[in-house]
């Protein structure tokens, strides 16, 4: 990726399940570093980077057992996305990149509590901001919470970094020959077909904000960059 930045300020949502790699739990280093090295080349090219991490490859909320209520589970889950909020600052600080995490469970031995004004300070100053603890309440999702601060933030875009290339018709695994590929989607389309980007509660929110979603494949080297250079990499979601 060469040429000038589209994008002063992003969102980056990587999920804990893109984390995991070819394990499909936990952490995969490699995986980490390599995201890292993006957002380091981002970064080095004046774009502000913000960060919410998810914390499914390690726990799901709705996925515990029937025995545990939901809100401790959910709880548990938040906890989880803090782990990995802490590896990304480790991966993104052996690069050079200052960084800083703040949640928004209160952990102040180990993070910064969110403080939105403090936030946008540590962007405007170069820092990459991660996020992590989710929105701090039950019953919402990482997705939610990337939406949520990416507002908070001003981003310009939600980067929404998976690991499918965009969205579909129809499940590109179950129906290689039918399924096809968006380029382009406005929010309307996407509620009214019940098309599988992220949750309602997080895509009403980037809606009501103006703020594009792109979703493509982190998996595949040089996408991120991509992405926040303002390079077509997956489907973009917008009015
Ligand atoms: N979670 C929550 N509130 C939030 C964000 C996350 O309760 O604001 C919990 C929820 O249980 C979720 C878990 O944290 O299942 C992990 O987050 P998520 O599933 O969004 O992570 P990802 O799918 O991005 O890895």
């Amino acid at each position: 990726a060469v040429g000038t930045p589209k994008f002063k300020r992003i969102m980056l949502k990587v999920s804990g399940e893109a984390l995991a790699g070819s394990r499909g739990f936990g952490l995969d280093p490699s995986v980490l570093e390599s995201i890292a090295a993006e957002v380091q080349q981002a970064h080095s090219r004046g774009i502000q980077v913000a960060i919410t991490i998810g914390g499914g490859n390690y726990w799901r909320g709705q996925q515990a057992w029937e025995g545990i209520e939901r809100a401790t589970a959910d709880y548990v889950g938040m906890l989880a996305t803090v782990m990995n909020a802490m590896c990304m600052q480790a991966a993104l600080e052996k690069l050079g990149v200052p960084t800083r995490v703040q949640t928004a469970i209160e952990m102040k031995e180990v993070a910064e509590p969110y403080i939105r004004r403090r936030a946008i300070r540590h962007l405007e100053a170069g820092r990459v901001v991660v996020f992590g603890a989710g929105t701090g309440n039950p019953y919402f999702t990482t997705d939610t919470a990337a939406a949520l601060r990416a507002a908070e933030m001003n981003a310009e875009v939600f980067l929404k970094a998976t690991k499918v290339d965009g969205v579909y018709t129809c499940d590109p695994v179950k129906h290689p020959d039918t399924a096809r590929r968006y380029d382009r989607l406005s929010y309307r389309r996407v509620a009214q077909e019940g098309l599988q980007v992220m949750d309602e509660t997080a895509i009403t929110l980037c809606k009501e904000n103006s703020i594009p979603v792109i979703v493509f494949n982190a998996l595949a080297p040089g996408n991120i960059l991509r992405a926040a250079m303002g390079e077509d990499v997956g489907t973009v979601v917008g009015e």
